[in-house]
């Protein structure tokens, strides 16, 4: 197929070299005339422009700009692309972006595909990025079934197990998954950088370990992405901030109670349902 890809960074880039090795012609375009020749060079595209027209011929097109530019990119393309060409994008977010493009394109449909790493840009593309990861796809009853299959059938090729869902219900589940632990992980750094003696926490610094390397990892990365996170998926997150609020009220009350046996039963609870979660990502 002839495969447009617009936004060569870390997600792009990595869609791109997977997309040539299954056999398909990629086109990218991105904002810097220095990305679009690191792609080409990089083998992540056979041809790459900051001119969108580059895409004209394009069959389907993946929008993998950062969450604010997808809808812009939509508006900017539909004036050259023909009626017939799939548009998908890889936002992490789907109900807006979902909402407002399918009423700029019939033949859209939204996506997710759960991979990535700490990098970005083209220079962290990588090669079977999104294998044996979940890919989430979000038709809505108006979404054309041939645009269904075209884009399953690609996100197959990349060996991601493929799930179906509402773009709302996507966006709940990302919440409590991906969202709401990167702001509690962020409150916890915050919180312990509150300590007031200096002793106290230099030596905190010190003794942390694995346990805090673990709890903290999602709350010391990409600022930026945080917020579009909370910008995006406001609604969502903070329904499940506020349901987290009510979880650890309920824990310092058991404290402060000295309730341990109830303490326990929590703990108990967690511990057993983790492996739900944890099964699931693997
Ligand atoms: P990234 O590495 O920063 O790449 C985004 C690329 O988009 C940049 O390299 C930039 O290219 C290009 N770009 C930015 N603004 C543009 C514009 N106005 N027009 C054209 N190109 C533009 O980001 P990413 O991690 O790949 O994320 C891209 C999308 O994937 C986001 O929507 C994100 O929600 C989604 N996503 C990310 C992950 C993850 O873990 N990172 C996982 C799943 C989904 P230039 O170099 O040319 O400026």
């Amino acid at each position: 197929m002839n495969i447009g890809i617009f936004g060569l960074g870390l997600i792009g880039g990595s869609l791109g070299l997977d997309l040539r090795a299954c056999g398909h012609r990629v086109v990218g375009v991105s904002r810097r005339a220095s990305t679009c020749q690191t792609a080409v060079a990089i083998g992540s595209v056979d041809q790459a422009s900051v001119d969108i027209n580059i895409l004209g011929a394009a069959e389907v097109v993946f929008i993998c700009t950062p969450l604010g530019f997808i809808v812009p990119t939509i508006q900017q393309l539909i004036t050259i692309l023909p009626k017939t060409t799939v548009l998908t994008d890889v936002g992490s977010v789907k109900t807006p972006i979902v909402e407002a493009a399918s009423s700029l394109w019939h033949n859209f449909i939204g996506g997710h595909p759960m991979a990535g790493t700490a990098d970005s840009g083209i220079e962290a593309a990588l090669k079977n990025l999104f294998v044996q990861r979940p890919y989430v796809l979000t038709p809505t009853p108006a979404t054309p079934t041939s645009s269904i299959e075209v884009v399953s059938e690609l996100v197959k090729q990349l060996g991601s197990n493929i799930y179906y869902c509402a773009p709302e219900q996507h966006d709940r589940a990302v919440s409590w998954i991906s969202h709401l632990p990167v702001m509690v992980s962020a409150s916890l750094i915050a919180s312990c950088i509150e300590e007031t003696d200096e002793q106290v926490l230099k030596l905190a610094y010190s003794l942390a370990s694995s346990g805090f390397r673990d709890t903290s990892r999602v709350g010391g990365g990409n600022p930026e992405l945080g917020v579009m996170m909370a910008k995006y998926n406001r609604a969502a997150l903070l329904k499940s901030l506020q349901q987290y609020r009510h979880n650890l009220d309920e824990i310092i009350n058991l404290i402060e109670q000295e309730n341990w046996q109830d303490l326990e039963e929590i703990l108990k609870l967690t511990k057993q349902r983790r492996h739900n979660f944890v099964d699931i990502i693997g």
